[in-house]
């Protein structure tokens, strides 16, 4: 895209100056691939359907857009990423507070199944603005209206391929009705396939798609 022109260093990207300061204390010194072809995409508004190997840095993707959209002040839940287990949940929720530890009071939620309810109960009456969780325990607490959804502005799919393989789709689906038509998508994946473009076709306005394939 030519309005970030993109020379692979952060700095090239309009993000905030507390931002690069900590990806610079984090040693992250240029984008990796996936970031360098994603990152002016999202943090343009579009839709943005990527495909990067594991261990590519696409946490680090969708984490820098979606703090990018982030209005601390307003103490709603603005972001939600599903991931399809309880362990890349914690690790993604991980990421995001690293990326955020520069700002002041940035709250993330992780919302699992498999975790006790209790504590995620007192937890989201706490309130939160990132909900980071898996599809079965995310739609248990909208079915139980212990989480509203009603400000969302991104929603990501982390892991797409292994959520659909998991089941998972009716769960995404019923996730999506409850979130606003205006939101930004975002939908990261290891792999892609006709399956995920049919799905990411009926989610997504007008998806850029971004993939990264090994040269060998
Ligand atoms: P993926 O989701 O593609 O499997 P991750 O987002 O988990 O990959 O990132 C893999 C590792 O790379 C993480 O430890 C992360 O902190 C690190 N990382 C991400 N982006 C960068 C970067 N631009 N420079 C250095 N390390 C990075
Ligand atoms: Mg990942």
């Amino acid at each position: 895209m030519s309005e970030f022109p993109n020379d692979g260093a952060f700095a090239s990207l309009p993000l905030t100056p507390e931002l690069l300061a900590n990806l610079d204390s984090l040693g992250y010194r240029a984008m990796t691939p996936v970031q360098a072809r994603s990152l002016p995409l999202i943090l343009a508004g579009r839709d943005v359907i990527a495909q990067a190997k594991t261990g590519s840095g696409k946490t680090a993707a969708f984490g820098l857009g979606l703090l990018s959209r982030l209005v601390v002040t307003h103490f709603r839940v603005q972001t939600l990423v599903l991931c399809p287990t309880r362990e890349l949940a914690d690790q993604v929720a991980g990421e995001i507070r690293r990326l955020a530890r520069t700002l002041a009071n940035v709250k993330v939620l992780t919302l699992c199944g498999g975790a006790p309810l209790g504590p995620q109960l007192a937890s989201l009456a706490h309130g939160a603005h990132i909900v980071v969780g898996t599809p079965g325990r995310v739609e248990e607490h909208l079915r139980k209206g212990t989480l509203d959804l009603s400000s969302l502005e991104t929603l990501v799919l982390d892991e797409a391929d292994r959520m659909l393989g998991m089941g998972f789709q009716a769960a995404m689906e019923a996730i999506v009705a409850e979130t606003p038509v205006d939101r930004q998508t975002l939908l990261f994946s290891a792999t892609f396939s006709d399956e995920i473009r049919r799905i990411a076709g009926g989610l997504m306005r007008d998806p850029a798609e971004v993939a990264v394939v090994e040269a060998h």
